[in-house]
This record gives C-alpha cells, structure tokens and sequence, in this order.
C-alpha cells in the first residue's frame, strides 16, 4: 500500500482554459495565459495533477457527458503536447437548476468537497498536504471542506500561482517517502 502522497487539483474553466460561459466544444479550448507552462512545472516538480470541473451544463440540457470528454481529450492532448499530464478528472454533472430533478442534488458539486474527497480516496492523496487552484469562491470553499489548502487565482500569468502552488506542496512534502 503506497504512502498517501499530496497532491495538487485544479479547476478546469477559468485556470487552465479560458472560461467562455460553459465551454465545452473541441474548438473553443484556450489555454487561460501561460497554464500549460505552469502544468508542466507542477508535473515536472511530480506531483500528480488532478481537475475537478463542475459541469452543470450538463445537467441544464446545454452538452452532454460525449461532449465534456472530447473536450477532456483534447485538452489532455494539449498539455501532454507542452509536456505536463492530468492523472484523472472529476466531473460534476448536477445542477440546482437541472431540467431532470433527480440531478439537482448531490455531494460533488463544489463548493461541496465531494469531487476532492473521491480523487483522493481513489488514488491515495494526503489531502492536508495537497493544493487546490480555484478562480471561485465555490473553488476555495470545497478545498477548505475537503481539507486541502485553496490558492485563489484571479487571472493573469497562471505560473506565479503555480509557483506557489509547488511550494506549499513542496513544504508540505518533507515526510513523503
Ligand atoms: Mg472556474
């Protein structure tokens, strides 16, 4: 059994892409200024790379599931392409609003922590070393519930926040074996 190791979870719309109001086709990817740099300098400092998107577009009619994965694989490619790596991505499809009632709750929507706490569980992450980049509240919120520390990102070069980033993982890192 592997030591729990920290990890760092990033939101998706708004930090590593540009947010254009529930983005979701192939060709509307932009990367949010300098972030596929800044992935390859938290994947090149090894620590494993996580996305928690809500995706209440889903739930509201605007996409379906088919399309946020095209669009996952494509992003994906993209930084693979720039040298970083996304181990896996959570995605919430709920919304309050959602046209189906039965998709109107749930425990992963952040600001609910439940996307963090399932990566975690699943691939055996010390949450109370790990990093969470957010551009919402929403993001910070979820952090805070899942026990993670939240860095809020307000735009700009996303490689300062990374920096940042890598460094409280790295203080936080000194009894990983
Ligand atoms: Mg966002």
């Amino acid at each position: 059994m592997p030591q729990p190791r920290p990890a760092l979870f990033l939101d998706r719309d708004g930090v590593i892409n540009i947010d254009h109001g529930y983005p979701h086709r192939v060709e509307d990817f932009d990367f949010m200024p300098d972030a596929a740099d800044a992935i390859k300098f938290a994947h090149q400092s090894g620590f494993p790379i996580f996305v928690v998107t809500n995706q209440g577009g889903i739930g509201l009619g605007y996409f379906d599931i088919a399309a946020v994965h095209r669009f996952h694989t494509h992003m994906c490619e993209c930084i693979t392409a720039k040298g970083g790596q996304i181990m896996d991505i959570a995605i919430c499809s709920h919304h309050p609003k959602a046209i189906d009632p039965e998709m109107r709750d749930c425990s992963c929507r952040k600001p609910k922590p439940g996307m963090i706490l399932d990566l975690a569980n699943r691939h055996q992450i010390d949450l109370s070393r790990s990093v969470m980049i957010g551009d919402r509240d929403t993001d910070m919120a979820a952090a805070s519930a899942a026990g993670c520390h939240g860095i809020l990102y307000s735009g700009g070069s996303l490689l300062p926040i990374m920096m940042e980033a890598v460094k409280q993982l790295s203080r936080t890192d000194e009894s990983y074996s």
